[in-house]
């Protein structure tokens, strides 16, 4: 498969693609280089897909509506679901696949998103600072599309070839840096294809 996909490696950011920049980053700690690819899978509301809800959850205006359609339930244009428990979280990713396979950008690769959590790889903890995380629009238990594998696939080439000290060797879901506490991207995703894509 050719790619399509380049990363400019002094702005962080891939070229042509979709960019909604998030505050919700920082820079990594000295020294720290982008070493580890963490795969998650995220829905908003949970289970349903499509919609503006990760771009506004990842640039910290998931509450912006609320108070229009207070229940949550049904309405129409304007009104949103209840996101209320979720709305305060200061969190973001590198970059999300959505369904049909189009990438948006959030934080630059070089800089540190938030997305891991209380984690560890190898016995390396903070997985955030050393780490590019990527979000693919799913849920554990539903198969991710034809198209995520292509661009995900895609992404992590344009990395590995932006960033010399990532490899498609350290490649991990969020549930193996955060057991027990997280687990996305959940059975349905498809290592053993994302790894033979890679090959
Ligand atoms: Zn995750």
């Amino acid at each position: 498969m050719h790619n399509t996909l380049s990363i400019d490696a002094t702005t962080g950011l891939l070229i042509g693609t979709r960019q909604v920049l998030s505050p919700h980053a920082d820079a990594r700690p000295p020294g720290a280089q982008p070493a580890l690819v963490v795969v998650h899978g995220i829905s908003l509301p949970a289970g349903e897909f499509g919609g503006p809800w990760i771009d506004r959850l990842f640039c910290g205006n998931l509450g912006s509506n609320r108070g229009s359609n207070p229940t949550g339930v049904g309405g129409g244009g304007g009104s949103q679901p209840d996101f209320s428990a979720i709305a305060g979280l200061r969190v973001s990713a590198h970059a999300v696949i959505r369904r049909a396979g189009e990438i948006t950008q959030y934080v630059p690769f070089g800089a540190r998103a938030w997305h891991a959590g209380e984690s560890s790889y190898q016995g390396r903890a903070a997985c955030n600072d050393y780490s590019v995380g990527i979000e693919l629009e799913g849920a554990d238990l539903v198969a991710y599309t034809d198209a995520q594998y292509d661009s995900l696939a895609q992404l992590i080439r344009a990395l590995c070839a932006a960033y010399p000290t990532l490899s498609t060797e350290r490649l991990v879901g969020h549930s193996d840096i955060a057991p027990g506490r997280k687990t996305d991207p959940g059975p349905a995703f498809d290592w053993p294809r994302l790894r033979a894509m890679l090959v």
